[in-house]
């Protein structure tokens, strides 16, 4: 695997590609797991090369101890690459990424999504994401891009993102990655305090019974009344549970059959925030 820490040598490799060949991205922040991989994976299989990329992004950090505090694993990531033969590693530092180190955001305009669910409660949380992820796409210029589904309103942004900056880019959606027990894989969980951990699985638990209640015929607000219920008993702190349409994320009241419906769940394990997510019926 090739390791390029700057712009400048990344180009060099990139340059070298026949135009007719195929990259596949996977943009990361690190503290990599099988959820990252599995992304990587499909990236390897798909294109002519593979790039992965590890930035732990400052402007999307509308909390400054959550980025302080993001996990670093970055000689266990380099191992974990290599043993998928990941063909490139960019790992920029800021001054890549932000010129003079200036945190300058892009305004895009985007259809409102970036508002609600985490752009409510992570105020400029995706101009952020989308800004870094359009700088990394000027340098990487890959053929396809993987994101996982567990940030789901991420990876809607980024398509918006492509389609108004018109760049020829694939987005390519992947399933959520779970541990054994249905947590979803995060480089956050290894932050989770024992308990926590344990207690963690009940995010799944809740999200597999709102699905279990579409298909018999619940209401989204008996759903919803439901899971506050559930949360009211427990340790974890819900933030937001909503139901959304899949693929416009507006606002959903009642099912109509024509649509296709996902849940989102938001939570708090001590300082811990998690997000889930689960298509419905
Ligand atoms: P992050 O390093 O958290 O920015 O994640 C990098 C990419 O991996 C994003 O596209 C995430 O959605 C994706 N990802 C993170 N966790 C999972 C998971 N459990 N399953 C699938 N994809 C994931």
């Amino acid at each position: 695997m090739k390791t390029f820490d700057n712009n400048r040598s990344f180009n060099e490799w990139r340059k070298n590609i026949d135009t007719n060949k195929k990259v596949g991205f996977v943009p990361t922040m690190g503290a990599l797991h099988e959820g990252h991989i599995s992304l990587v994976k499909k990236a390897i299989e798909e294109n002519d090369y593979s790039v992965v990329s590890i930035f732990v992004n400052p402007t999307q950090f509308n909390n400054k101890e959550d980025f302080a505090k993001y996990p670093n694993t970055l000689e266990k990531d380099i191992k974990l690459l290599q043993s998928v033969n990941c063909d490139v590693l960019f790992l920029p530092n800021s001054n890549e990424i932000y010129p003079n180190n200036e945190l300058k955001i892009i305004p895009f305009s985007f259809s409102g999504i970036e508002k609600i669910m985490e752009g409510e409660f992570r105020p400029n949380h995706f101009d952020g994401v989308a800004t870094v992820v359009k700088l990394l796409f000027d340098r990487i210029k890959p053929t396809r891009a993987y994101f996982g589904e567990k940030d789901y309103q991420q990876l809607l942004i980024i398509n918006e993102m492509v389609k108004l900056e018109k760049m020829p880019i694939e987005i390519i959606g992947m399933p959520i990655f779970r541990e054994s027990d249905g947590l979803a894989m995060s480089s956050r969980n290894m932050r989770l305090s024992k308990e926590f951990r344990k207690e963690a699985t009940f995010i799944y638990d809740c999200l597999l019974l709102a699905k279990k209640m579409t298909t018999t015929n619940h209401s989204i607000d008996e759903i919803k009344t439901k899971i506050n219920k559930l949360f009211s008993n427990s340790t974890l702190n819900l933030e937001y549970f909503e139901v959304r349409e899949n693929n416009s994320l507006k606002f959903a009241k009642e099912f109509e059959s024509a649509e296709k419906y996902r849940a989102f769940i938001s939570v708090y394990a001590g300082e811990i925030r998690l997000i889930d997510n689960i298509e419905l019926f």
